[in-house]
């Protein structure tokens, strides 16, 4: 990568020296075999001691920002605390140690918690039909569209291919509607940050295969008229496509499929608390009616014998829908971030889980009240929902500073960067969520920073170009970085 790089720390390969060594095994007692003679100067690994080996990476780890650390106001992310307990849980042997080729007979408690949070997304969407398969978002999206092409094709609906698609909408849309192989139209935003129900009036007919739609929308406003735009698209013979990432604004308070959503993704590492990234992998089971339930992938955990039956034997099976798209992924998809995210919605449990969504929004509605004075917001200072978007327009025309140079400054204050330039409709977009597990002194002392960072742009706006001042590195050029990636230490 291309970067400019403040300090010089060493990294491993040059912390190496010849013969030294970081572990000490017992005496061999099977035939030795040597390594042929080239194989290590080849390799050319570091030669370390252990301790130099835990330095190193103690020293790596301590460069990164994570949720343990403070607010990480990532809009679209929802990134919450991940509770330990989550961490307790897959830690137990029949969750960890199992193989996924064991028969369901020795894996009767596995197939209960699936089974288990089958029906609990089931119940908090409204929408009966579940698979736990989908790796992530973009998985559910694609597998999502599948089922709904999958639906249509069996009622020998081919004509339908358009798939209608708001313009603040995220990437992960489109893309999946192209990859389903259908053409995207974009639909408009109203003044008030909704769709715009003219516009999909007009575009709504026999060839829209669905409607893909987040809501609240990633601008963190609840869509005002959302029965109305799924009622457009039902008489037109589509279908609703929910984008749940934003489901944290609405956990255990509105459900989708109540609202006329029919397909509906959970990204599980943002609303349910399974860690994203590093700490993933992340899962994005799919929620359907009824009626597309014989679509989904499998395989699906049910019931092997009805509720009262006295017979013996196991009481979970597996199953593949009548219909199915087929597999999307290996097994069962990621077990764990499963494990983890039934864990978290055990213990809010049925009555506490609406507080999710409670504090998320209050605490987002906080922030914007703290910063409306401050920062200019682009659909005006309606009522958001867990995130809401604020534009750097203002700062850029008075004082040459944009979002950028926003964002790289409240590095320096210790946090971490909201969501920038997204929604692309929002020019110089800062897109904020502050989720529900911030403390109301963490939001004011995120607040705090903001408000004197809008000082320093009046002030003093090299500070900001500058900025980063005390980051191992400062700007990345990431387009080169994308383009040309230096992936190894030594050519
Ligand atoms: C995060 C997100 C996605 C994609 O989900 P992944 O789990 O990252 O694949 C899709 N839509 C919206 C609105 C998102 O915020």
């Amino acid at each position: 990568m291309s970067i400019v790089s403040n300090k010089t720390e060493p990294l491993i390969y040059e912390l190496s020296s010849p013969g030294r060594i970081g572990a000490a095994l017992p005496d061999c007692d099977v035939p030795k075999t040597e390594l042929p003679k080239s194989a290590r100067a080849e390799l050319k690994l570091p030669e370390v001691s252990e301790v130099d080996v835990v330095r190193h990476f103690t020293r790596l780890s301590q460069k990164n920002y994570c949720v343990d650390l403070g607010i990480y106001p990532l809009g679209s992310c929802t990134m919450k605390y991940n509770p330990k307990i989550n961490e307790e849980a897959v830690k137990l042997r029949g969750f960890a140690q199992i193989h996924p080729y064991q028969d369901a007979d020795g894996t009767q408690g596995a197939l209960e918690m699936m089974y288990a949070l089958q029906t609990m997304l089931g119940e908090i969407s409204g929408l009966p039909g579940v698979t736990l398969q989908p790796a992530a978002g973009a998985q559910g999206e694609l597998t999502g569209i599948l089922v709904i092409r999958a639906y249509h094709l069996a009622r020998k609906d081919a004509k339908r291919k358009k798939v209608l698609v708001p313009d603040s909408a995220h990437g992960t849309n489109p893309a999946t509607s192209s990859m389903s192989g259908y053409a995207v139209v974009n639909i408009k935003t109203d003044a008030r940050g909704n769709i715009d129900l003219d516009e999909l009036r007009k575009l709504a007919d026999d060839a829209t295969v669905c409607l893909m739609l987040t809501n609240p929308n990633t601008l963190g406003l609840f869509e005002e008229n959302v029965q109305a735009a799924c009622q457009i698209v039902h008489d037109a013979g589509g279908l609703v496509y929910g984008d749940g990432a934003n489901l944290n604004a609405i956990v255990g308070v509105a459900r989708p499929g109540d609202y006329g959503i029919d397909v509906l993704h959970s990204n599980l590492h943002k609303t349910f608390s399974v860690p994203h990234g590093g700490g993933g992998p992340g899962a994005g089971p799919v929620m359907v009616r009824d009626f597309l339930a014989p679509f989904l992938p499998g395989p699906i955990v049910v019931k092997a014998r009805p509720e009262r039956s006295r017979r013996k034997g196991k009481r979970y099976a597996f199953a593949m829908p009548k219909k199915s798209v087929g597999r999307v992924k290996s097994f069962y998809g990621n077990f764990l971030a499963l494990v983890r995210a039934y864990v978290y919605i055990r213990a809010f449990g049925k009555e506490h889980l609406r507080e999710i969504a409670e504090n998320a929004v209050i605490n987002a509605n906080y922030l914007l009240a703290r910063l409306r004075d401050t920062y200019s917001a682009p659909y005006g200072f309606r009522r958001c929902k867990h995130e809401f978007v604020l534009t750097g327009t203002p700062f850029k025309e008075k004082y040459g500073v944009n979002t950028l140079d926003i964002a790289k400054r409240i590095q320096d204050y210790g946090y971490y960067p909201p969501t920038v330039y997204f929604p692309l409709t929002v020019p110089e977009c800062l897109m904020i969520e502050p989720t529900e597990t911030q403390s109301k002194e963490s939001l004011d002392e995120f607040a705090d920073a903001l408000i004197k960072i809008a000082e320093e742009a009046r002030t003093n706006p090299q500070l900001l170009h500058d900025a980063p001042h005390d980051a191992p590195v400062t700007r990345l050029d990431e387009v080169k970085a994308a383009r040309e990636p230096v992936l190894r230490y030594k050519h």
